[in-house]
This record gives C-alpha cells, sequence and structure tokens, in this order.
C-alpha cells in the first residue's frame, strides 16, 4: 500500500509524542522512587517469571551530531574501563536480588555503542550475566547487540556470535555522503553491505537496519537511492526513523545546519518514498516506522497477535521482567519502572554500595489498565473491547468515556473503526499509533511536546 497523506495526516504524522516504549513514559519517574523501592520489588517477584536484561554502553568514539541518546563521547581507556568494573559490581548486585536463578530469554546490548567495546570486554561482561542468569538456548534466546558499522567487521561479527548474541542491529542512517558529511558519520554502503552479508551466513537473526529521513540535504531522490540500496542487501528490519531537530534539549544538534534541514512536507515526502519503495520490494509494515520481511518473526508476531513492545521496541517475548544495567538504564518489573542514574560517575560511585536507582515509579491500578490498553494497540491490529472490559473488570466504554470524541475525530481520519465491541486500527492508522495511544494517556499534559521526537 503506497501512503497518500492529506494535510491534516502530514500534520499528524509530524506532530511530537511519546513512542510508549513504557506507560506512563519515563518523563513520569519521579526521585520519590529510590533503590530501596527497586531492592524489594525485584526480591518480591516470582523466580520463575522470565528475565529480559538491558546492557547500556555509553560509549562513542566520534559524535554524530543527530544524536539524542544517553552517550559519551570518549577515546579514555581507564574511564571505560572503571565503568566496566562498576558493570560487574551491578551485575554482581543483580545476582544477590534476583531471587534465584532466573531464566534470561532476551538480552539487548544498546548504547552508546558497544561495539566500540573491545571483543573481550564484552566476553567479560556476557562471562558475568552467565553467573547471575540461566540463558535459554539460541533458538529460545533472543540476545540482541547495536552495531555502529564502522567500529566492525567480520571478525567482531563472529566473536559476537560466539559469546551467544544472535540478533543485530546496524546504524545505517543514509549512504549519501553529502548527508553523511553533514551528520559526521561516514561509511560506505559496500562496507554496510558486506556486514549483512556476514552476520547472515554467521547464523544471525532479525537482523534490523536503521535509517533516518529529515537529515540535512536529504532530498527524495537520494533517501530513495538509500532505502533501495539498503533493501537490495536484504535486512530482516528496517526502521525509518524521523530527525527531530531539538537544538536547545541535544548540544551535538547545534552541529547541524538548521538551514540544510527538509521540513515541513519535504520532510513527509521522504517518509513516503521509503514507504513505497519498501512496500514495492516486500517489506511488511509492523507499527509506526517499522518494516520487515514476510518471513521476520516480527512479521509472524503481528499475524498470530503476540507482538510484544518493551523499551528496546518490538519483540516477540511476552511477560519478561526488565532490568536495565548501566548508567541511564530503565527496568521494569511487575508494577514498577526504575531508572539508574544518568552520569557515568554517579553510576559508579553507587553501584559500589548497591542499586544505581535515580527515580522511577509504582503504577496505579489506572495506570496498568492504560499500560495494558497501549501495549495492546502498539502490537495488535484489533482489540477485543469485551474481552478487554473482562480482563480488567470495567466497562471499556464508560472507563474510556472522556477519550470518546478523540476516538471518534481519529475514526474520522480513517485511522481507526470503533463499535460497541471492537477497536481495529487500520492498516493507515498503524503509521500513526502514537497519536493513536496518546488519546489514552492520563499523564500527558497540553503542550508537553518538547521533548519527544516526531510522531513517524
Ligand atoms: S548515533 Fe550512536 S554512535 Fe553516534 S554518537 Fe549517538 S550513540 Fe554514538
Amino acid at each position: 500500500m503506497s501512503l497518500v497523506l492529506n494535510a491534516e495526516l502530514q500534520d499528524l504524522l509530524e506532530s511530537r509524542g511519546p513512542r510508549y516504549t513504557s506507560y506512563p513514559t519515563a518523563l513520569m519517574f519521579n526521585t520519590g522512587f529510590g533503590a530501596a523501592d527497586f531492592e524489594r520489588a525485584l526480591q518480591a517477584r516470582d523466580a520463575q517469571a522470565p528475565l529480559s536484561l538491558y546492557v547500556h554502553i555509553p560509549y562513542c568514539r566520534s559524535l554524530c551530531y543527530y544524536c539524542a541518546c544517553t552517550k559519551i563521547v570518549t577515546r579514555n581507556d581507564a574511564r571505560i574501563a572503571r565503568y566496566l568494573n562498576a558493570l560487574l559490581q551491578e551485575i554482581e548486585w543483580l545476582g544477590r536480588h534476583l531471587g534465584g536463578s532466573r531464566r534470561l530469554q532476551q538480552l539487548h546490548f544498546g548504547g552508546g555503542s558497544p561495539s566500540g567495546l573491545a571483543p573481550e570486554q564484552l566476553g567479560v561482561i556476557m562471562e558475568a550475566l552467565h553467573e547471575v542468569v540461566d540463558f535459554e538456548p539460541d533458538e529460545a534466546i533472543a540476545a540482541a547487540i547495536e552495531v555502529d558499522p564502522r567500529t566492525v567487521g567480520g571478525a567482531e561479527l563472529r566473536v559476537y556470535r560466539a559469546l551467544g548474541f544472535n540478533r543485530i542491529s546496524f546504524g545505517v542512517q543514509d549512504f549519501d555522503q553529502q548527508v553523511q558529511s553533514a551528520v559526521n558519520r561516514v561509511q560506505s554502503a559496500l562496507h554496510v553491505q558486506r556486514l549483512i552479508e556476514s552476520a547472515r551466513t554467521l547464523g544471525y537473526r532479525g537482523i534490523n537496519a536503521d535509517l533516518i529521513y529529515g537529515l540535512p540535504h536529504q532530498t527524495v531522490e537520494s533517501f530513495s537511492r538509500t532505502v533501495d540500496t539498503l533493501a537490495a542487501m536484504m535486512p530482516d528490519r528496517i526502521a525509518v526513523y524521523s530527525y527531530a531537530h531539538l537544538p536547545d534539549v541535544f548540544k551535538a544538534q547545534r552541529l547541524i545546519d538548521a538551514h540544510a534541514l527538509p521540513t515541513g512536507s519535504r520532510k513527509v515526502e521522504l517518509f513516503l518514498a521509503a514507504q513505497e519503495r519498501l512496500a514495492a520490494v516486500g517489506y511488511q509494515h509492523i507499527g509506526m516506522d517499522h518494516f520487515s520481511r514476510p518471513g521476520d518473526e516480527l512479521a509472524q508476531a503481528l499475524a498470530d497477535g503476540s507482538l510484544q513492545r518493551n523499551f528496546q521496541g518490538y519483540s516477540t517475548h511476552a511477560g519478561c521482567d526488565i532490568v536495565g544495567l548501566g548508567m541511564s538504564a530503565i527496568s521494569q518489573v511487575g508494577a514498577v519502572y526504575a531508572q539508574n542514574v544518568k552520569s557515568d560517575r554517579d553510576y559508579e560511585a553507587l553501584v559500589a554500595q548497591g542499586p544505581a536507582t535515580e527515580r522511577g515509579l509504582q503504577l496505579t491500578p489506572g495506570d496498568l489498565i492504560r499500560r495494558d490498553l497501549i501495549q495492546k494497540l502498539m502490537c495488535r491490529t484489533e482489540l477485543d473491547l469485551v474481552a478487554f472490559s473482562a480482563e480488567h473488570g470495567i466497562d471499556f466504554g464508560a472507563y474510556f468515556a472522556h477519550e470518546h470524541g478523540a476516538l471518534l475525530r481519529l475514526q474520522a481520519l480513517g485511522l481507526l473503526q470503533l463499535s460497541d465491541t471492537r477497536l481495529a486500527i487500520t492498516p493507515l492508522g498503524r503509521y500513526f499509533l502514537r497519536p493513536i495511544c496518546a488519546v489514552f494517556d492520563a499523564h500527558r499534559a497540553p503542550g508537553a511536546t518538547q521533548r519527544y521526537s516526531q510522531a513517524a
């Protein structure tokens, strides 16, 4: 399906809002929730409950000007070594508080730039993790690593695979040389192609590549070339993220020439061109800005209703507690969220004594209902309102009466279909999951858009 958007939908596509990797979003976490609260929540969990771990490696060797990640650009090996020691301390602490050896179903190394570490350093972290959790076998675990293509070759991918990683994600962004220079991230298409081929040969599944639209100097022609080049490499998944220029919030972005940015309808056309070209070569739309090849497990999970969403985006593993390790990492354990401190120095000081929790949130019963609803809307094409009401002991129509008018407006735009018993997201609506879910966000203050990127 080629997308055709009128002016109202174009504005909605470019409106800012949360990506709902959590509900309530991290902006709602508060410092009234601390380390002791998180320890209690962790110890109260069933030792049989499956586990997902996120490991944050914040260091990068050079600065990409568009970057909005929590990262530290450094080549100071001593600083990185101190952080890794702290990470090992946090893993030990986790082992003492898990209440038995838990089954690890999902593992994600993100950053920053995990591939900036030496393979031996990654090996030390993996060894420590094996000491405290039971890894599921290779066919059952999704163990992912985010890779900056500039930092690796086939040899590193082979080592990562031997360490147990079986999912891999490459940050591509754009192949056009003028765009790459303008954002200080230069890497050749040939190198990325070789990496994707190596990953496939080595048995990685769910091979992902990220693109960004809205970068300086991008045109429909240049970005279409990038999309075609990447699609010809046939990664299992492609994400096409929107660049949000917020130089007041993200200092690195002040290095971008704002005059060279495609804005308004010119920017939307970039996404529409990417969507059309991916659809033409068989990529299936999963939700928002994510596409996958039909045989990929995300496409299958969307079809059979088992798709999930967590801090790392879409996944196929349901019901896991998520523990985030490293500075700024977020955990979701039962009805609580906890986030670690955001500087490496503070993190190192705190984990010497216990968890590095800085803030968090205990969800209310109302939050839990809305979290489940938003999770289901993000991951399913339709929702049985009778079953949802029974599951939560509510009458959907009465409970969400306040939201009814907003839903009717989205229905008039063709994004959803609402009846007394069913809420279905249309294929068009799956590009607008953020504004659809925002209808149910009870914490979202009107106008609170400053820190969010655009909707697509
Ligand atoms: S985009 Fe990735 S590699 Fe570049 S500075 Fe940000 S975190 Fe580091």
